[in-house]
Parts: structure tokens; sequence; C-alpha cells
């Protein structure tokens, strides 16, 4: 086992995209004077700030972007293509003001655009888009979306509203027609033939929820010319899916939208020019190297996009078109981090001390296991710790039996599980290690929510990286599983003995722990719920150089206060209710209400985190 030999590096090397180092053994920024993440998020608890913290790294989206238009440059020129590179931002992504004020200053010398889906994301759009970027619009439209728009045209944005439906069309061109306002530009959605795949695979397809049929497309161009906007209609797009595994649904898709492009074309679509990707590339989460996500590389991506469209516009004869993509899991992804504390190890009380042995009337088996436990070793491993798993299961029949008490069972408990650690570390190829892992297993009590966090963890199972922010020159000895601050069952991460996490032993009253959690920063802040009340938790941008790190934009979670205001409590309300209740209570002196009352108001001007940490 690999975790045996080697100090554990928790997959880095696979997820981490050179992103994060381990340097004295912590995790450190590989970036400027690669501060160790410890460090920051101790400086940031120096202030007082407990609980989870999310920290957002400017220069990893600015890599990410990099990486994008350097694959795609790098493929024009190999293929002498004569269509623009643009990439859009994907708001539903990542909507949070911190992060898209880095993406906006990050992409800004590539003029990177946004993508809006709905009318609140569009009005993010029209207020902080740089002006010379583009904006798209996708989704579902009504008149109200369609004359926001409008006016976005008349700001000067370089707005293309992407039409999923006939209807819409119909809606823009009516409009127009009644305020001979300016037009935004026309996108079609088109409707492939070609099905999504994964997990997020409805987007593609004949069945899918988006686009225009083929007969639909024909309609729209005859109703575009009618109304004399047939210059208008300037891209075509399509998206087929999130988290592409392989990269042939793609080609497949731009085989069809290629085609379409150079028949819209020659139907005299004069100004159509763009083709737009969608999303979908993927990002590797994976920790352990059977089970990576994608089997491509982004320059394989440019070349096969560029290379099939050329050489569609070639055989066709038409102009070859800018190529957009919607890239959003891809760009956000890995720039944020979350670190939350550990609070508590569940079974660290099995231990040689909570053995609790009788001077004399133990039951002959718990002696026995006692011997056992004494004298396992590397040779009598496998034979021994069978023995002693019979035993405990005799014994523990004989407890429901009534045969023995408490104090017999705890003995047998603790013994059994200190048999089984001692065997796992004397045997290293024991055949049911990963049974016994899984049997021994550590509860990390995490101070975060997964619900808030890490939805995707909750709702698709998707995996993200975890690993300790400190200790990593030592072997991780625990198998462990994790169990957030939500009163939900469903709030663990389970061991998983395909893909074991193992964490370390450590005293919590003598040192912090802290478990990172990483390529969290796209889609799971758009969609962490408030499950049991816990807001998104404390943030921070961390820019780093050569000589050091520095924090800035540092955003509290939430108070308990605004929680309850944001769900509609009327917050002087609950004031006065809280107020009046300690005034009438027989159980506080009148002297001390004051008191009582001043406390509880400031709780409640705090987050909802938990704040025990036996360290200060
Ligand atoms: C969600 C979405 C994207 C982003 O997809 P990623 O997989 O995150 O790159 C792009 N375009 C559209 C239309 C989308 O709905």
């Amino acid at each position: 086992m690999k975790s045996k030999e080697t100090p554990n590096d928790y997959g880095l090397s696979i997820w981490g995209g050179n992103n994060f180092t381990i340097e004295g053994g912590k995790v450190c920024v590989n970036s400027g004077a690669r501060p160790a993440i410890l460090d920051i998020v101790n400086e940031i608890r120096t202030d007082g700030y407990r609980g989870p913290l999310l920290l957002r790294f400017p220069h990893l989206v600015k890599k990410q972007i990099n990486k994008l238009y350097r694959a795609f440059s790098a493929s024009k020129k190999e293929y002498k293509y004569g269509g623009r590179f643009q990439a859009v931002f994907p708001l539903k992504v990542n909507q949070f003001p911190s992060f898209l004020k880095i993406l906006i200053e990050e992409g800004k010398e590539y003029g990177y655009g946004l993508e809006a889906g709905s009318k609140a994301e569009l009005i993010i759009a029209m207020a902080y888009n740089r002006e010379d970027a583009p904006i798209t619009v996708n989704g579902f439209k009504d008149e109200e979306m369609i004359s926001l728009g409008f006016i976005a045209k008349e700001m000067g944005h370089d707005i293309t509203l992407t039409i999923e439906g006939l209807g819409e069309l119909d809606a823009i061109l009516d409009m127009q027609k009644k305020t001979g306002d300016p037009m935004p530009d026309i996108g079609i959605r088109i409707r492939l033939h070609t099905a999504g795949i994964g997990i997020w695979g409805k987007s593609g397809g004949i069945n899918a929820k988006f686009g225009l049929t083929s007969a639909e497309l024909m309609r729209a161009v005859q109703l575009l010319k009618k109304f004399g906007q047939i210059d208008k209609l300037t891209m075509i797009h399509f998206h087929i899916g999130s988290q592409m595994e392989d990269i042939a649904p793609l080609k497949r898709a731009l085989r069809e939208a290629g085609n379409i492009y150079a028949e819209l074309r020659k139907m005299g679509a004069v100004n159509l020019r763009a083709i737009n990707l969608g999303g979908g590339l993927a990002v590797e989460y994976s920790q352990d190297a059977q089970s990576k996500s994608a089997s491509y590389s982004l320059q394989e991506v440019a070349n096969d996009v560029v290379f099939l469209l050329k050489s569609i516009c070639e055989n066709k004869g038409v102009e070859e078109p800018d190529i957009f993509t919607e890239s959003g899991r891809l760009v956000a992804a890995s720039h944020a981090v979350l670190v939350a504390p550990v609070l508590e190890l569940f079974t660290q009380e099995y231990t040689e001390k909570a053995l609790n042995l009788k001077e004399k009337g133990n039951p002959p088996l718990v002696s026995e296991l006692y011997d056992l436990y004494r004298t396992i070793n590397e040779k009598n491993a496998a034979e021994y710790l069978h023995d002693s798993l019979d035993h405990m299961e005799s014994l523990l029949t004989l407890f429901d039996l009534g045969y023995i008490d408490l104090q017999d069972r705890s003995n047998t408990e603790v013994l059994t599980h200190l048999i089984i650690r001692k065997a796992l570390d004397s045997a290293a190829h024991l055949s049911e290690r990963d049974r016994l892992q899984q049997r021994i297993q550590e509860k990390y009590l995490v101070n975060f929510s997964l619900f808030q966090s890490m939805p995707d963890y909750w709702g698709l199972g998707q995996e993200f990286p975890i690993m300790p922010l400190d200790r990593l020159d030592k072997k991780p000895g625990r198998s462990a599983s994790l169990w957030d601050i939500t009163c939900d069952s469903d709030g663990e991460i389970t061991f998983k003995t395909k893909r074991p996490l193992f964490l370390h032993d450590v005293d919590l009253n003598e040192r912090n722990y802290f478990l990172a959690f990483f390529l969290v920063g796209a889609y799971q802040e758009a969609l962490g719920m408030r499950h049991n009340l816990f807001s998104h938790p404390t943030e921070a941008v961390v820019e780093i150089d050569d000589d050091g790190y520095y924090i800035r934009d540092l955003k509290p979670s939430a108070s308990l206060l605004d929680i309850l205001d944001d769900i509609d409590y009327d917050i002087t309300d609950v004031q006065k209710q809280l107020k009046k209740r300690i005034e009438r209570s027989e159980l506080i002196p009148e002297e001390k209400r004051q008191d009582v009352l001043a406390e509880l108001y400031l709780y409640l001007s705090e987050n909802g985190y938990l704040k025990t940490t036996r360290l200060v």
C-alpha cells in the first residue's frame, strides 16, 4: 500500500496542476514566495475569524485564462486559421462578486466576456463587463429579459441574444419593430443530433431541453430576412454538457455545427461569423490515477476544434468562423480552496488508556483478546486477527444475552480496535486490508457544511481533492471519513476502500488540524445551500508575489441576524422577542438580565459556524 511506505501526497501530482507543492510538510501555493496555506489561514484566524475559510487565488484564474487563449492561439497558428478566438465566462458557474472582480481584472488583456443565463446575471454583466468585451445571453427569455438586451445594446455593449426557440425570435423582432431601437446581435442555439455525455449530458441530443431543430433554423432565417434583420444573425451556439470525459462527442457536435454554419451562410446569413462551443471542458478532480476524469488535453481540444472547422469551411467554400467558448468549470474551479478546522476525532478513545480490565473476573474471551493484542506480530497477524474478530462476535452475543456487563463490552470494543490497528501496522499484505481500514475508520468532525460548500458531493457524488494543510512529512495512519456540522446524516464524506483517505492521528488539545478542499471554485458557491442555516463561509482573496502574500477583500461569513434577515425574518422582531423573554424570565436575576442580553446580542452579530477549538 502506497500509504504505508511514503508520506502521502494526496494525489497532488494528478489533480494539482502544479498549483501547489509540499514543502517542509506543508501545502504551499506554488507561486512567487510559495507561502504555506497554513500561514495564510493562521494570519486570518489571528484576527478572530473561525470556522471554514474560502481562499481565492487570482493568479490561478489568470493561469487558466492564459492556458485557454494560448492553446487556441497555437492551434490557429498551426492550421493558419482565419477566425478569432474569444472566450466568455458563464456566470452561472460563479457569480460571487469577489470572483467576478478577479475574472474581469485578469481577463482584461483578452477582452474576456461574460455569459448570462438569467435576468439577474444579465444585470451583473451589464454593470461589470468591460465595454470592449462581448456578452452572450442564453436561457429562456421573456419580454422583460429581451428588453434588458436592447438596453444593454443601447448602453454600448457588444451583446448577443442567443435564442432558444422561435418564440423568442418573434418577440425580439416585434420589440425592435415597435421601438425602432437598435437590435442586439442574434445567436441561435442549435439542437444537435449528437447526444451529450456524462451526468450533465441532457444539454445535447435531439430531445435536449434547448435549441432549434433544422426546420426551425430555416424558419428563423426566413423570419430574420422578412424583418430585414438577417444581418443581425451573428452566432450559432451549442453546449453539450459539463465535465466531458471524452472529446468524441464534442467533435461530432462540431461537425454538425460547422455544417449548419456553412449552410446558413449559404442561405444568406451574411454576418454569421461565430460558432460558440459552450463549455464542458473537464477538470481533473481525482486523487488517484486509476479514476482520472478526462482523457484529453486542452491543446488537443483546441487542435481538433480548429482543424475540424477549417476543413468544413474549406469543403463548403465559406469563411472560417470566430470560435467562442463558454468554459466555466475549467476557468473557475482551481482558484478557490476551502479550509476547515477539524473539531473532533470520534473514535480516538480506542486507545490503550481506554482499556479498563477488571482486577479479576474478566470473561475468559476478554482475557484471550488481551493476550492476542499483546502478542500479535507480523507473522501471526492474519491468524490472530481472525481469532480476535471471532471472539468479538461471541462477546457481543454474550452481552446481548445478558452474560457480560458494559465494562466487558467496552474492553471488547477497545481491544478489537487495537488489534486491528496493530495487525494493519505490522502486516502490509493482509488480504482484507481494505475492509479492516473501513472498520476502524476514524470520524473526523470538520467545521463546515457539505451542503453549503460542496453541494455537488451531496447531489452528484462529485469528489473533491482533500488534504491536510500540514504534517505532510508524516505518514497518515488513520482511515478517515469526514462529518460536517449539519444535523444531516448526508453531511458525510464516507471512507471509500477504492479511494481511501488517510489522515493523521492528532491531539487537538495540542495542535490545530486543518483540512483543505480543492477545486471548489466552480458551481459549489453558486449551488451552495443554507441547510441548517449555515451560510457562505468567510472568504478572502490572496495575492502572491516574490516577497510574500497579501490578503484583501476579506468578507466575514454572514452573521446570525443577517442569515435570518435573508430568509425574511423580521430581525427587529426577533430581537424584541428575545429581549421580552429575557426580561420576563424568573430564572435570570434582574440585575443580570442586561448582561445576558448583551451576550445574546453579541452572538447574533457573529456567524453560525462553530468556534470550539481547544486552542486559542
Ligand atoms: C453551464 C454552461 C456553460 C459552462 O459549462 P462548463 O462545463 O462549466 O464549462 C457554458 N455554456 C452554457 C450555455 C452553459 O449552460
